[in-house]
């Protein structure tokens, strides 16, 4: 069999077969590596780009955390146990009128503190390591600059296998808002014209006298005062003269009354004492000090007035606080009708139809 061409044809082809795909496989490996070099490098640009937005979006939120903390006066502060180092962020630093990133050393720092909330501090932030807890205070400083601020002081104690290590937490500078809130506090309790204490204060502080009334000595009493003929003095002086009266009246009560428990404007030209522990003898007494006090006249802008009081008063029973104004109200009543400028006791007669 003349088979030899045909072998020798067929090895030819084999070789050039073997070497097609041979160059195939070289191509297809190139072309592989090539496709994952350009996968990587399209995987590393997303990454890349992933990273850059990430970065913008981190940035963006450092920005806006400055920005509330500013806006907020709200910085953070941290100190390393035990060596006590200290680091605070910009905000603390403002707070206490430090240059940003200077120096800080903790003794000099407590010193900022008033003596009261310096003694606070440590209190609470040694109970707070030995605890292993925190705490939250409001302090007053007096900044390196000389201002008086109230900052919220919150910490939490950092432990490293049971051992304290770090204790930190967040500065505020809540000035407006003591402030804000003392205004607020002072105009639901205090007349803002006399500053007194107003009908509200007076209430609460009547309530608790009755609840607590002692039942072993003298309980104390309820004085009501009314001014008699103030409102002659408006109508032919003007109000605001009549303001005036009010606050010397006021400015009178107070300096009378010095032991009274509370001294209050409850209405227009009607006041309130109350008095705790005191024997009638005394009550009477302090009742007639007050006609007195009031009847003296009263000196506004060269002008001589005269205006006077009645007061009535109610001594401490067992009575709720609203049978207790009634019957001073009703004593008050009857000296007004008694001839005015002067006091009177209200007791409970056989024929009286209080209860
Ligand atoms: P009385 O002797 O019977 O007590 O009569 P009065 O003239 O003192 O008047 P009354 O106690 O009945 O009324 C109190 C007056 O006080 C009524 C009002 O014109 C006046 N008044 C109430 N509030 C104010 C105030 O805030 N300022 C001033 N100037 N006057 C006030
Ligand atoms: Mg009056």
């Amino acid at each position: 069999m003349s088979d030899t061409p045909t072998r020798s044809v067929s090895a030819a082809k084999t070789r050039r077969l073997a070497d097609l795909v041979a160059d195939m496989i070289s191509s297809i490996t190139r072309r592989d590596d090539a496709e994952t070099a350009m996968q990587i490098r399209a995987e590393l640009d997303a990454m890349e780009t992933r990273i850059r937005q990430q970065a913008a979006a981190l940035d963006h939120r450092q920005r806006i955390f400055d920005q509330s903390s500013l806006a907020a006066r709200i910085g953070v502060w941290e100190c390393n146990l035990p060596d006590e180092t200290l680091r605070w962020t910009d905000v603390v630093y403002d707070i206490f009128d430090l240059p940003r990133g200077s120096s800080l050393d903790r003794d000099e720092i407590v010193k900022f503190y008033s003596e009261e909330s310096a003694r606070e501090l440590h209190r609470r932030r040694t109970r707070a390591i030995e605890e292993r807890s925190g705490f939250s205070m409001d302090a007053e400083i007096v900044t390196a600059q000389g201002n008086r601020r109230w900052v919220r002081v919150t910490a939490t104690v950092e432990c490293e296998g049971g051992v304290p290590v770090r204790i930190f937490g967040m500065k505020q500078d809540i000035t407006e808002q003591k402030i804000l809130m003392d205004q607020t506090r002072y105009l639901a309790e205090f007349d803002p014209m006399t500053e007194l204490a107003n009908r509200s204060q007076f209430q609460a502080k009547l309530a608790d006298l009755c609840a607590h009334r002692a039942e072993t000595e003298a309980a104390g009493a309820l004085l009501l005062i009314d001014l008699d003929g103030f409102k002659k003095v408006n109508d032919t002086l003007g109000h605001s003269v009549g303001d005036d009266c009010l606050k010397q009246v006021a400015h009178r009560l107070k300096d009378v009354c010095r032991q009274a428990e509370v001294v209050a404007r409850i209405g227009g030209d009607e006041f309130a004492v109350l008095v705790r522990h005191s024997p009638t003898d005394t009550i009477g007494k302090l009742a007639q000090e007050i006609v007195d006090a009031l009847s003296r006249s009263i000196e506004n802008h060269g002008q001589t007035l005269r205006l006077g009081a009645s007061v009535g008063v109610a001594l401490v029973d067992s009575s709720t606080p609203s049978e207790l104004f009634k019957r001073a109200d009703m004593a008050l009543y009857a000296a007004k009708a008694a001839g005015r400028n002067r006091f009177q006791v209200f007791e409970l007669g056989p024929t009286s139809n209080d209860n």
